[in-house]
């Protein structure tokens, strides 16, 4: 049953029966990979609607209409659906390949990829703990991770790989080796870690250093895929876990254990038969 504040259009943070809203699967254009992060991307924004805003603010066309269309659905002007679609209808132009319409599937790691790789991506930096010079690095701080033939034990130990130059480095104003550890002004406030059914623990906390420290992103969700269908669980602002699968009934579900802390991490890469495809880490 629909609660009368859910007719409205509104996005209740906390509602009485323990749901949070969700989309609801076309089942004439296939849209679980879009309605398992959009979902997830959904309840993370609506618990900070501003900062998010503020923080997806240049990830690109994909993410400002995704993010627009929340905003309406917030008050109660536009549907959820209706905003996946339009989504939609603009990956599909930018390519219809990897983001098909009819009953063709899509795949999660190639929408993360194109919601959140930031087109404003910050470049990192070496720095050296002598003489304070910093060593620029020709690559970008992204914010989807594939996970490569070498499976890391963890997503922390993985991260933390994506973020250490390989070669050895020697600073330009003392000539002393420096750390490999990149650095960067702004770490990313969200990442998404595609990780494919590798055998991947995963961390409830990953970090990664900025100027001078480092800064912790939380566990906020995962993709699940089995039988040609993604569901997810994302876990709240409160640390409860909400499960959602569009083509049952569009809305989410507190989990059975409802607390992340009561999951072993066998029992997050797994859920109801679908392995963990993809894993998001955010601010709280
Ligand atoms: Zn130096």
């Amino acid at each position: 049953m629909q609660s009368s504040k859910k007719t409205k259009g509104n996005l209740p943070l906390d509602t009485v029966d323990g749901q949070r809203q969700g989309l609801k699967w076309d089942c004439v254009n296939y849209s679980c990979a879009y309605d398992a992060l959009f979902t997830m991307l959904l309840n993370i924004w609506c618990e900070s609607p501003m900062t998010w805003n503020k923080t997806f603010r240049g990830f690109g066309p994909f993410m400002d209409c995704l993010i627009e269309g929340f905003q309406r659905a917030y008050r109660g002007t536009g549907s959820l659906e209706n905003t996946r679609d339009r989504v939609r209808v603009q990956l599909n132009s930018s390519n219809a390949t990897l983001f098909p319409q009819g009953r063709l599937g899509a795949s999660v790691g190639d929408l993360a990829l194109a919601m959140l790789d930031a087109t404003n991506a910050p470049s990192p930096w070496l720095l050296c703990n002598i003489c304070n010079t910093r060593l620029p690095i020709q690559s970008t701080v992204r914010h989807v991770f594939d996970v490569g033939s070498n499976t890391p034990v963890s997503t922390t130990e993985w991260l933390m790989k994506c973020h250490q130059n390989r070669t050895p480095a020697v600073c330009t104003g003392c000539l002393s080796p420096v750390s490999n550890q990149w650095h960067c002004d702004a770490p990313p406030k969200i990442i998404a870690m595609n990780i494919s059914d590798q055998p991947v623990r995963i961390s409830p906390v990953v970090k990664i250093m900025g100027k001078a420290r480092s800064s912790s992103l939380y566990f906020r969700g995962i993709v699940y895929y089995g039988d040609f269908h993604f569901t997810s669980q994302f876990v709240s602002r409160e640390n409860k876990m909400f499960f959602h699968n569009g083509i049952k009934d569009g809305s989410t579900h507190l989990s059975d254990k409802s607390c992340l802390n009561k999951y072993s991490t066998a029992e997050l890469s797994i859920c109801n038969g679908c392995k963990a495809s993809l894993v998001v880490y955010a601010k709280v």
